[in-house]
């Protein structure tokens, strides 16, 4: 397989260039673009496999594109803004995105987040047919059945949806509102306190170190993200 095609859309020339050296020095492919217009026409002419978007561009605003992108496009979205409020990440990831870096990031960090998008990404997922694994857990999707290091684990019909919910997009940051819609319906979605007990029963039962997980995350102020 040829190296990863990635797409900056960002309109700070000298963002944009630090970007690409660091992508590019990783060897991935590296396509840029300063508006959202330009962008579009690229992710049409091209197969991109990860999208880094600036949210403020001079022709638009990138959750309105991210919203629009989602009715043509799968491909992991990872936001790089400097708008660091709480909210605004919300809107971003409920509006389809994957992932979010706030400005100023380190190119370390930029680096893994793009790797763990582009592990998920269908060519490369580790999941095998109905079975997914992550630590010493396994989750077999079509007997419903979850064991940990061999033995069964039971799980409550509620545990055993919000699992799948996080194990559907590993890596992801998934919005309170996501999870709780997806788990308890449309009814729900201001409850993020069911969320917090229910997320530390999967903890609880999964978790080697309940107290320290490393795979049900908390992402403070937003949701949660499930990394295998
Ligand atoms: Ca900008």
């Amino acid at each position: 397989m040829s190296e990863p095609t990635i797409l900056l859309i960002e309109d700070e020339a000298l963002i944009r260039r630090l970007v690409r050296g660091a992508l590019e020095e990783e060897g991935y492919r590296v396509l840029e673009t300063g508006t959202l217009k330009e962008g579009l026409a690229q992710l049409h002419a091209e197969t991109v496999q990860l999208l880094l978007l600036d949210l403020g561009l001079p022709d638009g605003d990138g959750i309105a594109f991210i919203r629009e992108l989602r009715t043509q496009f799968a491909l992991p979205v990872l936001v790089l803004s400097a708008r660091s409020a709480e909210g605004e990440k919300i809107r971003a990831l409920d509006a389809g995105a994957d992932d979010y870096l706030t400005k100023p990031y380190s190119s370390g960090e930029l680096l893994a987040r793009v790797r763990a998008q582009l592990r998920r990404s269908p060519t490369e997922s580790e999941s095998t047919g109905t079975l997914l694994s992550f630590g010493n857990v396994v989750v077999d999707l079509a007997q419903r059945n979850v064991t940990r290091g061999g033995e069964p684990v039971r799980l409550t019909p509620i545990e055993y949806r919000l699992l799948c919910a996080m194990l559907a997009s590993p890596g992801k940051v998934l919005t309170y509102r996501h999870l709780l819609r997806a788990v308890w319906g449309n009814a729900f979605v201001e409850s993020n306190h069911y969320l917090r007990i229910y997320v530390s029963h999967l903890r609880q039962k999964l978790e080697d170190d309940p107290a320290q997980p490393k795979h049900f995350l908390t992402e403070t102020g937003v949701g949660y993200r499930f990394q295998i």
